[in-house]
């Protein structure tokens, strides 16, 4: 089997929503910064072939690769974490491995055989593991999704434990986080569902190599001592993962501080190299104390209470404020409660305004509402994706004298369909993974604030619609002071308009958030943060 490439597998025990994501991301930073190339990928259990077609209410943002993927949001952290490149390769579900068995199955692949979960979904998994020792990276880490004693997660971990036979304890290492509660009653730090998700483990056979221990409070040594005992990790190998104060950015500094990559490269019996962090460093204390004032965005979204279905957004936005040197405040406000209501009340204190992407009527008049009350009050505004075309809605509607404007998306009778169907969608009968995803170039126009935020001409930037601007509006909503600013190469896709009337009025039609890094923040949030800070009535 494989060479000499390590495996790094990370599995979740007693809950979710522990920060597994965050700390397969920040132990890959680790790795990449004593010298290492990884590559990370993440397992998930559930049955849908990806999250594309899941309401972000059920899964969080649906996070979107270079070549198109629709993924998890994890490949988020990894990405903004780790600098990592994921691909179509970095995010399987059971729906695509089954769908991969049972095509091959129709198609006669195992003529004569019983198709069984073991071997023949195992060995599928291990397949999509291993395919990632083409990447060229020298450590591989694999996020299993869900937790421990899950039904849908026993293939991925049985096939994890026939993994380390196959490669060799010195190629396939585990390590398992889990929670460690704090019962106020009595004040106490409990070790027991830690004890209990490591024995689920030893049940399938995976010793795991180190226990992270996610915690509100401080451990004692007796609890390190307790979990090192009865889940059979040396005590060394017990590591602390306390809740962070200020920013999830600072998680890897604080599992260097106890040694946690020099622990997994001893494990894979590779030399430690020096640890770099100093950049990270510098950027956590840039975080930690913005010197230049405050800053408060207003997010209008329809997902507002969960903050994960937003996630790269509000990443994006601080990195913008991180960049800027300013302490952001994000409000989240539901525009469908601008729709009953003075947007004053809810806008009047911000200093900007971003409407996000999103699918469905619902909530769409008071994201208009949002857009309206910002070019009224001009207050800098940032639309992406939905939050474009409502842009391209609202000017149709109040400044072009088409009041009944809308998008096919919403109303398929409207006279005046600003926003249409892509061409390419028309024929489109299945719902998942066929939007317009993706990586795709796009061309600025001279003497525009986007031009002037990248500093070059020719952006590419990521994508995830069906819908566009129709081209057979441009000249009326450019004659009512919608300057389109960036355009596909061929000239046919409106990516970018501004109104130059506005001192900043930007949306765009490609999703920027997915690119914006902690070290490498996206010029567009950053512009918009600081228009928003300096526009601010003092
Ligand atoms: N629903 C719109 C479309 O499909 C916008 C998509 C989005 O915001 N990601 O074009």
């Amino acid at each position: 089997m494989s060479g000499s490439v390590k495996h790094l597998f990370i599995t979740g025990g007693v809950v979710s929503s522990l920060g597994k994501g965050i700390t397969a991301a920040s132990v890959a930073l680790l790795l990449k910064q004593r010298g290492y190339k990884v590559f990370l990928q993440k397992l998930d259990p559930y049955l849908n072939v990806d999250p594309g077609t899941m309401s972000p209410y059920q899964h969080g943002e649906v996070y979107v690769t270079e070549d198109g993927a629709e993924a998890d949001l994890d490949l988020g952290h990894y990405e903004r974490f780790a600098g990592a490149n994921c691909t179509k390769q970095s995010n399987y579900t059971t729906g695509r491995i089954y769908s991969t068995v049972i095509q091959r199955e129709r198609q006669g692949g195992y003529l004569g055989g019983t198709v069984q979960v073991v071997p023949h979904i195992t060995d599928e998994i291990k397949k999509a593991i291993l395919s990632c020792d083409e990447t060229g990276a020298d450590i591989v880490i694999t996020e299993i999704g869900g937790t421990a004693g899950d039904i849908e997660s026993s293939p991925f971990l049985e096939a994890l434990r026939q993994l380390r036979v196959d490669l060799g304890p010195e190629n396939a290492v585990f390590v398992h986080l889990t929670l460690l509660p704090y019962l106020n009653a009595s004040g106490e730090l409990k070790t027991k569902p830690a004890q209990q998700s490591a024995g689920i483990l030893r049940s399938i056979g995976i010793i795991p190599d180190v226990l992270i221990c996610r915690t509100e409070v401080a451990m004692e040594e007796e609890h390190f001592k307790k979990l090192s005992l009865f889940c059979s990790v040396p005590r060394a190998a017990v590591i602390e993962e306390k809740d962070v104060k200020n920013s999830i950015y600072e998680v890897p500094i604080e599992l260097a501080k106890q040694g946690l990559d020099s622990l997994i490269l001893r494990k894979f019996n590779l030399p430690e190299n020096q640890l770099d962090l100093s950049l990270w460093s510098a950027m956590v204390a840039r975080a930690i104390n913005p010197e230049r004032g405050k800053v408060r965005i207003a997010v209008v979204g329809k997902y507002m209470a969960l903050r994960d279905a937003y996630k790269s957004i509000f990443e994006a936005l601080s990195h913008g404020a991180i960049d800027q040197s300013l302490d952001l405040t994000i409000k989240c406000i539901e525009s469908e409660d601008l729709q009953n209501r003075d947007p004053h009340e809810f806008l009047g204190e911000v200093d900007g305004i971003l409407v996000p992407g999103g699918f469905g009527y619902r909530g769409l008049e008071g994201k208009i509402e949002a857009v309206k009350y910002a070019r009224i009050n001009n207050i800098p505004f940032f639309g992406i994706c939905l939050g474009m075309q409502c842009a391209a809605i609202d000017t149709a509607r109040d400044l072009a004298g088409l009041p009944d404007a809308n998008s096919l998306e919403f109303d398929e009778s409207t006279p005046h369909p600003v926003i249409s169907l892509m061409d390419k969608q028309k024929k489109v009968v299945n719902k998942g993974g066929t939007m317009r995803l993706g990586a795709y170039p796009c061309i600025l126009k001279e003497g525009s604030r986007a031009l002037d935020a990248y500093g070059s001409t020719e952006v590419s930037e990521r994508h995830r619609h069906r819908f566009e601007f129709n081209n057979d509006y441009r000249e009326r909503l450019e004659k009512a002071g919608l300057r389109l600013t960036g355009l596909s190469p061929d000239g046919k896709l409106v990516e970018v308009v501004e109104r130059p009337d506005h001192p900043w009025f930007l949306a765009v039609q490609f999703h920027p958030e997915f690119k914006s890094r902690p070290l490498r923040p996206h010029p567009l949030f950053s512009a918009f943060i600081n228009a928003s800070f300096k526009g601010q009535k003092k």
